[in-house]
């Protein structure tokens, strides 16, 4: 069995809090790895540790610290399918798409070697006669990372590569469910040649976070995870003055009009709602056709696929679907079928059955598929994070852009037709951060930038992208003139000429 520890100033350090977590191969169902939960004193040190780092690292030139970005992507790349097992063999993801998962985190990391151009200030020449103003983006100093389960290579890219080509120091605090691959990916960062301090990972729970977000050194929090957690971490945070983005969880909606391609809408649904197992903050978990025509056609074509769906252990070739991360997970999801159940949706497939032949203690389950599901019902208005896909039936365009408009949640949606009228307006008016046209996972790329609305994020700065360097620098304005004569006394507001 692996033993974890914390990655503080460069070095492996053991936990001596004398609480550890268990992390589970899901496809196996046994313990592989135990993980250190820190205490504040292993927090403080490395919050120290990335203190001490920072006066060097934010005055390291851009383009060294561009440099050592590059090793470093280079270097992910080389261990991109070393990455991708941990993430599969800890997470459950099937190994392809754990390739992609990591994949879509070293875009990030690319997209920082473009720092020195990406961190340039602003200049104003002769504002007044000899007066030039002139602005720069700051680094903030110590920045703390809080990750959850799901996407353990993207998410810690995201931010600490950002964070870091900045110029600020990092304490990541990865999920204790997978923390391999952050792991890994920060000893990755020294090989490169980046100094030690600059990447810290503290292993842990609450304990942890609370005293990162109680910490006056910590500067900024970035947090992605479910909902109740990123509401109290953004009051958290902002409560002790810190700059704080928190992404929380997602219930996202596909609008499928009388008009779309319903073979191609089927085959959308079957990766957006099953792949990852239903995992992804981007999954779409509610279809919405417009019609009884479209939803009885949809039902005919999605029945016997959903049955069909290839499950299996996550290091398994050709596969669609691997199992769950844990049993307490898959436990929720399955009384979230249940409670559709009582509610009175029809369960038109059921996934709870599903059992892996020689897996049995595996974390797996089914898909499963929904008709009629209606607004007032729980099951709808709260994320289930499953292989689930429910199916609500409109009347029209309207009734069925207010259900993604009205719902809690409001990370992602997607759209699907023939009508460059219709997507314009969904696009237009529904109010959710991402929106996808006839793209059912709308998950933008590195040099764009990634967040929802409403209960799914909370604080001004979205991820990654230019949003992401508002988010990790602070500006700072210079009036300056190098005058040729005595300067003379005014007690007048300053009043450029
Ligand atoms: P989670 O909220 O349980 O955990 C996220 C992080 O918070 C972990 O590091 C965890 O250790 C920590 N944490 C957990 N409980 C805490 C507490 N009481 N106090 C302080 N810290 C605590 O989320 P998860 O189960 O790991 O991840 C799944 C959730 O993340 C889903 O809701 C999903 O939608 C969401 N998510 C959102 C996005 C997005 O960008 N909006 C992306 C990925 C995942």
């Amino acid at each position: 069995m692996k033993h974890y520890t914390h990655l503080i100033a460069g070095n492996a350090v053991d936990g001596t809090s004398g609480r550890f977590a268990p992390i589970y191969n899901p496809s196996t169902g046994q313990q592989s790895a135990e993980v250190p939960l820190a205490n504040v004193s292993e927090v403080e040190q490395a919050i120290a540790a990335a203190e001490a780092a920072f006066p060097s690292w934010s005055g390291t030139s851009v383009l060294q610290r561009a440099r050592i970005m590059t090793r470093f992507t280079a270097l992910l790349y080389k261990h991109q399918p070393e990455l991708a097992e941990l993430v599969s063999r800890e997470h459950g993801k099937v190994i392809e798409d754990a390739m992609g998962s990591v994949l879509r985190g070293i875009e990030v990391a690319e997209f920082a070697c473009g720092i020195p151009h990406l961190q340039k200030g602003e200049f104003s020449d002769n504002v007044a006669s000899g007066i030039d103003i002139y602005s720069m983006r700051k680094p903030l100093g110590v920045v703390a990372g809080i990750t959850p389960f799901n996407f353990p290579a993207m998410i810690p890219l995201w931010m600490a590569s950002m964070a870091i080509i900045t110029g600020n120091t990092v304490v990541l605090k990865p999920s204790e469910k997978d923390p391999g691959c952050p792991m890994r990916m920060a000893e990755l960062f020294l090989e490169a040649g980046g100094p030690a301090g600059v990447f810290n990972i503290v292993n842990g729970d609450k304990e942890a976070v609370d005293c990162l977000l109680n910490d006056s050194r910590i500067k900024a929090v970035s947090f992605v995870g479910s909902t109740p957690i990123a509401r109290y971490v953004y009051e958290t945070a902002t409560k002790n003055g810190k700059r704080c983005q928190a992404m929380g969880g997602a219930k996202n909606h596909m609008l499928i009009l009388p008009d779309a391609d319903l073979d191609g809408v089927a085959n959308a649904l079957m990766g957006a709602a099953y792949g990852s197992a239903g995992e992804r903050c981007m999954a779409i978990s509610v279809g919405v056709c417009v019609g009884d025509e479209v939803a009885d056609r949809l039902i005919e074509l999605l029945t016997p696929r959903v049955k069909a769906l290839k499950i299996g252990t996550s290091l398994d070739k050709g596969l669609e679907m691997g199992p769950l991360v844990t049993a307490e997970h898959r436990a929720k999801v399955m009384n979230y079928i249940q409670m559709g159940v009582d509610e009175g949706a029809d369960l038109i497939v059921d996934g709870r059955d599903f059992k892996l032949a020689g897996h049995e203690d595996g974390y797996f389950l089914g898909g499963s598929l929904f008709d009629n599901v209606k607004k007032d019902m729980r099951s709808y208005k709260e994320e289930i994070f499953g292989p689930v896909l429910q199916l609500m039936r409109v009347q029209n365009f309207e009734e069925g852009m207010a259900l993604a408009t009205d719902h809690e949640y409001g990370n992602g949606t997607s759209i699907f037709t023939r009508s460059g009228a219709a997507a314009r307006t969904y696009a237009d008016r529904v109010e959710v951060g991402m929106v996808g046209i006839n793209v059912p996972i709308p998950v933008p790329l590195a040099f764009h930038s990634f967040g929802g609305w409403k209960a799914s994020s909370f604080g001004d700065h979205n991820q990654f992208g230019m949003e992401a360097v508002r988010f990790y620098t602070k500006v700072k304005t210079v009036t300056a003139r190098w005058p040729e004569s005595t300067i003379e006394a005014d007690f007048s507001i300053p009043t450029l000429k």
